[in-house]
């Protein structure tokens, strides 16, 4: 089976990319080599992945490895599109998930409003021998001044996707593998993956 290490050693998107890449031994590029600090100092999602599937290639120092990379977040209507690449660290630096989470509801509320359209963006970057790729996949939806569920991770408690009444908090990870920003772009990078 061909190997494909991630540029991340989030637990709740390696879960995600493993089930979504079955034909792959996806391997965390932590269990290869220590954890280093990527500056993710670009302006898009895109560029953000690339910074790191390339910091990543460059530092196994194996010129065959594949290394996928994603670079995702969260974009509220009413409050202009923030906190879009800056969803991971919206409440500071080393903020939580959870600091994360409550400080878009309170910036929710000082608008006035409970509720917001909003979309999920998801860019994913491959980088091998010669090759650099990147898809995109988004997921839209309402976010909510409530939390609600335990399922998921991040901001997922507080938005409810289109056609649903429920969060992805409450929701089947089943529903989240078919509708999510992350699967749609893996399906793309799947298809990226065979070419190579
Ligand atoms: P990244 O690790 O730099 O891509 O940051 C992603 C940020 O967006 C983190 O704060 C995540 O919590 C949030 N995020 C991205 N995708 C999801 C998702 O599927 N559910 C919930 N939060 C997400």
């Amino acid at each position: 089976m061909k190997k494909l290490v991630l540029a991340t050693s989030n637990k709740g998107k390696v879960r995600e990319i493993k089930d979504l890449c079955e034909n792959y031994e996806v391997v965390p590029y932590t269990d290869l080599i220590p954890a280093f600090e990527i500056v993710e100092d670009a302006d898009t999602f895109k560029e953000n992945a690339l910074i790191k599937a390339r910091a990543v290639y460059e530092a196994l120092g194996d010129e065959d490895a594949v290394v996928l990379s994603d670079d995702s977040g969260i974009s509220v209507d009413v409050l202009g599109g923030a906190p879009g690449i800056y969803s991971a660290r919206y409440a500071g630096e080393n903020a939580s998930d959870k600091e994360n989470l409550y400080k878009l509801i309170e910036d929710i509320k000082a608008k006035g409003v409970t509720s917001s359209p909003a979309h999920y963006t998801a860019a994913i970057a491959i980088v091998t021998k010669g090759v650099e790729r990147t898809v995109h996949g988004w997921m839209y939806g309402t976010v909510i001044t409530e939390v609600r569920g335990e399922k998921g991770f991040g901001y997922d408690p507080m938005f409810i996707p289109f056609g649903f009444d429920k969060t992805l908090g409450e929701l089947d990870d089943v529903v989240k593998k078919e509708l999510s920003h992350r699967s749609k772009a893996l399906r793309l990078a799947s298809k990226v993956l065979k070419v190579l």
